[in-house]
């Protein structure tokens, strides 16, 4: 190989390689192209990355946040779920209390802590010392109570504006005062408080002081709530008890009176006992007195009418007449009185026995019928067919049924009508006479069955009467266990009733 033909193959072994590390560097090119596309969308995707990792991190920063919020609604809930179970409690003890002094005590000894607070007053305002007692102190030592005293009186003013607002105050609620809040803090040893007013309507009203001392504890709208309600129920139970103490106070005087009258009554009574016994010892023994005499004017006065001891003017006649007519009305009164006496006295005795009504009216209807017929009297009698017997004495009911008809007859203007009604009922007899006669007066009408009373009409005024009849009536009823009353319309007539147990 010459030269030639070697630098020939020289140049093309240079060109080759020239060619050769051009390609390679198109190739490189190609591939380093390549590459930084690759790099570059590797770079997007690490942004992206980045990005949703940032993001990811703000929502669990989110979700931690979200976490403590609910952690501390929960707390939050927690808390006012106790404090409201508390509250139940406390509200229930109190509203049952009726002592003054034991609303407090119980407010004590229940766990009052449970409401989120260590530490409670209550102050009320004693007009007369002028100045606030405590009732009650939770959470304090002795001594500290001692030094708190005198603090809150010296700011007595201050406490009583704010009792007359009303409202319920607290460390988040009186922010506009810090001073204020402040003194409280240190007065009362706390970071955090509510203060409520207690209002009863019945005598001394005061505050509730609720407080902690821990840091930790915020005070909550809630809170304030949950004292304002517990106040309002202290001042409730505080109106409660004193109107009990009120009311029992008034029941206490009030029996005290009510036994003061009673026995002055039963005094009183023993006296008209007294004096009705001596008024029927002293009618019995003058009733006594006079039938001696009587009996003896009468007996003198039928010799001369008999004419036993000579002959006597007819003037003379007639006066003796008289004598021996007043005479038989005075025995009559006498007699009439003498039984009131026995009876009243209890001395009285009574044949019990069954009498039959029918009969007992039919006996007394034949007596008075000749003085119906006089006046033109219509005397009906209405009896329950099978009425029971009655268990009484015979000539005292009978004396009964002539009193009560022979007035029905005296008061009845001719040509009226007596009834006589007699039905059983529940083991009792009612008997009921009725007329159409004159009636009595309303006023009078309490008053005809007791002796000697008379109504100022017309027919007493003419018709002689002692006024002792209608009340041996009532005697001899009421010594058969029954009752008697009148109903009457002036005018029109009168009925008379009365019940008799059936044996
Ligand atoms: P006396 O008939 O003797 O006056 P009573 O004691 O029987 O006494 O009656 C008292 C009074 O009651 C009578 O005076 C009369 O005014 C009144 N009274 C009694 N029964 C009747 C009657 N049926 N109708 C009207 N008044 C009567």
């Amino acid at each position: 190989m010459n030269t030639m033909q070697l630098i020939n193959l020289l140049r093309f072994a240079n060109l080759f390689t020239i060619l050769s590390l051009a390609i390679v560097i198109v190739l490189l090119t190609i591939v380093l192209i390549l590459k930084i596309d690759k790099i570059k969308k590797l770079q997007t995707m690490v942004d992206k990355l980045r990005k949703s990792l940032e993001e990811m991190d703000e929502q669990a920063k989110l979700i931690v946040r979200t976490d403590i919020e609910l952690n501390k609604a929960q707390e939050e809930l927690d808390k006012k779920i106790t404090g409201l179970y508390a509250l139940q409690r406390l509200s229930r003890i109190i509203s049952t209390t009726l002592e003054e002094s034991q609303i407090f005590k119980v407010i004590e000894s229940t766990s009052f802590e449970d409401l989120g607070f260590e530490k409670a007053w209550v102050l009320l305002w004693d007009d007369k010392e002028n100045k606030f007692i405590p009732q009650l102190n939770i959470g304090y030592l002795h001594d500290e109570i001692e030094t708190i005293k005198p603090q809150v009186n010296s700011d007595k003013d201050i406490y009583l504006d704010l009792i007359k607002t009303g409202k319920t105050f607290s460390s988040i609620s009186a922010p506009h005062n810090t001073a204020w809040r402040e003194k409280i803090n240190h007065i009362f040893k706390v970071n955090s408080f509510v203060v409520s007013p207690i209002l009863p309507k019945e005598g001394s009203k005061g505050f509730f002081f609720v407080g902690t001392e821990n840091m930790d504890v915020a005070i909550t709208e809630g809170d304030e709530e949950l004292i304002t309600i517990l106040s309002n129920q202290i001042g409730q139970a505080l109106e409660n008890a004193r109107l009990f103490e009120k009311t029992w106070h008034a029941q206490q005087e009030l029996e005290k009176k009510v036994e003061e009258r009673t026995r002055e009554l039963t005094f009183a009574l023993d006296e008209v006992k007294k004096i009705n016994k001596r008024k029927t010892d002293f009618i019995s023994s003058v009733s006594h007195e006079l039938r001696t005499p009587l009996t003896s004017i009468k007996g003198y006065a039928a010799i001369l009418i008999e004419e036993k001891l000579g002959h006597l003017p007819p003037a003379a006649k007639e006066r003796l007449e008289k004598i021996n007519r007043h005479s038989d009305e005075l025995v009559h009164m006498v007699n009439d009185l003498l039984d009131i006496a026995r009876i009243e006295s209890g001395r009285a005795i009574m044949k019990m026995e069954e009498q039959d009504l029918k009969t007992i009216i039919s006996n007394v209807a034949d007596l008075i019928s000749i003085q119906c017929k006089n006046k033109n009297i219509e005397l009906i009698a209405s009896i329950q067919k099978d009425i029971p017997p009655v268990l009484a004495d015979r000539v005292q009911l009978e004396r009964v049924f002539i009193n009560l008809l022979g007035n029905a007859v005296k008061f009845t203007p001719e040509n009226g009508k007596i009834t006589i009604k007699a039905h059983s009922q529940d083991n009792v007899i009612q008997v009921d006479i009725s007329d159409t006669g004159i009636g009595i007066p309303p006023d009078s009408l309490s008053m005809i069955f007791e002796e000697f009373y008379r109504v100022d009409n017309p027919i007493n005024q003419q018709v002689k009467g002692t006024g002792l009849g209608l009340s041996l009536v009532k005697h001899i009823i009421e010594a058969h266990k029954g009752k008697i009353w009148a109903e009457s319309k002036q005018g029109k007539g009168s009925t008379f009733s009365f019940t008799l147990p059936v044996e």
